[in-house]
């Protein structure tokens, strides 16, 4: 069976390898030249399984007036007249609600879960460096307020197999003794500690590779998606500017632009662009190991290799890709202070790109109204660490057989489209 995946990030990456494993005859295009050149590109670097809090949340509502007012804030609205970004807003605060966001949270954490252990399975089966490191991610707190908040979410994802560590402030000195420098007020830490990290880019270029090489996955690049072509309930071909490309299935997994392709058609998802930035430099070895998360500053942190990466702040600017330095500073402020003995003067690498988010949290993947027409997108600010379970899942769906984990919360269904 002829599969067209359309993108090549890491969830039409993981995708494709999933499918070619399985035997399908699978080629992917992507407007880029290789694979994980957008989003993929230069992330957080954190596989956070167990961390299912969404960004909608009833304690972001408080923060969100004077977030909005300050341009150095970790989550900034470029008011616009885009109706898709005001209807995506809305429904942001819909979901601002303790009983949605646990909802979400159950939801997330059953994906997270189950990714981790597809990831170990590509990792075991494929056996390639991309800076792996699995000594868990370290939540660090500034306010006890902050601390309490997050002991509470971990009490609920316990019930549904969430396994988190409370550390006092000391015990997060003990972990990370690097910590000991930060210029923070730390008052204590979450250890999640089956957690890891590691470099996204690198994983997914060499993840296409072995698709190639083991499953004959082809890849074309610099092949723009133009429209979907359809007839009744089926695709019949994606029209590009190299031509049409007919498949028996087609994959969406353009990101943040699956919401466009997907409306031409008559299928309205919530995925926006919420753009995130993110700067890479040398690391010491003065620098912390363990992969950390900022929370109040919205900030992660990520050693990969000899490299620090940190990333983070929601920006909602449309579909625009181009680096504010306004956003960069407030995380190299944020970082410096966590992280002072990272050499700051050299020359950083900044980037900044679109997380493909819903309202709510979770992505959409699995079937459409079209009966060739499979999702596996919006996987916002986790489709790193969702990819590998997304990709197994979609794989289960297009073979007909039953997911490994319940699709309930993950799928097109709890939208009206
Ligand atoms: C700053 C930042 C930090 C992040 N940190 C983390 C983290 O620590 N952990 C985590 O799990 N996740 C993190 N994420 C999220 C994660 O990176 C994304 O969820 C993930 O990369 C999305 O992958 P994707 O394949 O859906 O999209 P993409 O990687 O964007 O892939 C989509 C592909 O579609 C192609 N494309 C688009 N339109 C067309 C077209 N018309 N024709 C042809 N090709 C097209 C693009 O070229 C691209 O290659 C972060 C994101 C950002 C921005």
């Amino acid at each position: 069976m002829k599969i067209l995946v359309l993108g090549s990030g890491l969830l039409g990456v993981a995708t494709a390898y999933e499918l070619g494993k399985r035997g399908f005859d699978v080629t992917v295009i992507d407007r880029q030249k290789t694979a994980a050149a957008e989003t993929s590109f230069a992330n957080g670097g954190q596989l956070s399984y167990s961390h299912a809090e969404p960004w909608a949340n009833a304690s972001i509502l408080p923060k969100l007036p004077s977030w909005m007012l300050r341009s150095d804030s970790p989550l900034v609205f470029h008011p616009r007249a885009d109706w898709q970004m005001i209807k995506w807003g809305l429904s942001f605060l819909r979901n601002c609600t303790k009983t949605r966001a646990d909802i979400a949270t159950v939801n997330l954490l059953r994906l997270g879960l189950y990714s981790r252990e597809r990831m170990h399975v590509i990792k075991n089966d494929e056996g390639f460096d991309f800076d792996y490191n699995d000594k868990g991610i370290l939540h660090v707190y500034g306010s006890h307020e902050e601390l309490e908040h997050g002991k509470k979410q971990i009490e609920f994802q316990e019930k549904f197999g969430g396994k988190e560590k409370t550390l006092s402030r000391d015990e997060v000195y003990a972990l990370e003794p690097m910590l000991s420098h930060s210029e923070r007020n730390i008052v204590g830490g979450i250890h999640a500690y089956n957690d890891e990290s590691g470099d996204a880019n690198t994983f997914c270029v060499k993840l296409a590779e072995r698709a190639s090489q083991r499953f004959n996955v082809k890849f074309e690049y610099g092949v723009t998606v133009k429209e979907l072509k359809k007839e009744k309930n089926k695709i019949i071909a994606v029209s590009t500017d190299k031509g049409d490309m007919q498949a028996d299935g087609f994959v969406m997994a353009l990101g943040s632009y699956s919401s466009v392709y997907l409306r031409q058609i008559g299928i309205n998802v919530p995925i926006y662009p919420m753009k995130g930035y993110s700067i890479t430099l040398e690391a010491n070895e003065l620098c912390p190991n363990i992969s950390i998360t900022d929370g109040s500053h919205k900030i992660v942190y990520s050693k990969l290799g000899k490299r620090v990466r940190v990333a983070g702040t929601a920006e909602f600017a449309g579909y625009d890709t181009s680096i504010n330095e306004k956003r960069i500073e407030p995380i190299i402020r944020a970082a410096s202070s966590l992280v002072p003995k990272a050499d700051w003067s050299q020359e950083i690498k900044k980037w900044a790109c679109l997380r493909p988010s819903t309202p709510d949290g979770p992505p959409i993947m699995g079937r459409t109204p079209y009966n060739n027409l499979f999702l596996n997108t919006g996987h916002g600010t986790l489709g790193w660490t969702q990819a590998a379970g997304s990709a197994a899942l979609l794989a289960d769906i297009m073979e007909s057989k039953p997911p490994a984990i319940i699709l309930h919360g993950l799928t097109l269904d709890r939208y009206k489209v």
